[in-house]
């Protein structure tokens, strides 16, 4: 790595982790991806804190998919706006939508915990389902879902 942090004067500072090259629980807060995202160091500009307004007109600071354990290669495609990276990350995201809908539904019109929703989810998972959880995975994703509903509530 080089010495300094240089940049280009055109470039702009990163709106998805504020300057900082990492993104925090107060960044995933304001671009609301608590139950996305966890803090990591920023994938859209690739933890340098800067951005370009190319980049900026391409790819929303909030693409979901877009994160920093992803391969370089499917991080370029991302960034090259590729149709088929951008639907695969659709579909994911709409998994995660779904089991949200899912556990808050039991957690909130049967009553359910965690691990008894996780059961009910794995028990009734279809076998074409896209992707699949580890029981103790999910069991500790619902209990973030639930947390987050009851700090809501609060
Ligand atoms: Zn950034």
């Amino acid at each position: 790595m080089f010495f300094f942090n240089l940049f280009k004067k055109s470039d702009l500072e990163c709106p998805r982790c504020l300057g900082k090259g990492f993104v925090d629980w107060e960044d995933i807060r304001r671009l609301n991806k608590q139950l996305k995202w966890v803090p990591a160091p920023c994938a859209y500009c690739n933890a340098s804190g800067r951005t370009t307004p190319e980049i900026l007109s391409k790819v929303p600071v909030d693409t979901t998919y877009l994160t920093i354990d992803l391969p370089e290669s499917e991080i370029e495609k991302i960034k090259n706006a590729d149709p088929e990276t951008l639907e695969k990350g659709r579909q994911k995201e709409l998994f995660v939508d779904n089991l949200i809908l899912y556990a808050l539904h039991h957690y909130q019109t049967k009553n359910m915990d965690a691990e008894s929703i996780a059961d009910l989810y794995l028990k009734t998972e279809e076998e074409t389902a896209l992707f699949s959880l580890e029981r103790e995975n999910l069991i500790q994703y619902i209990e973030r879902v639930i947390e987050l509903k009851k700090s809501e509530l609060n």
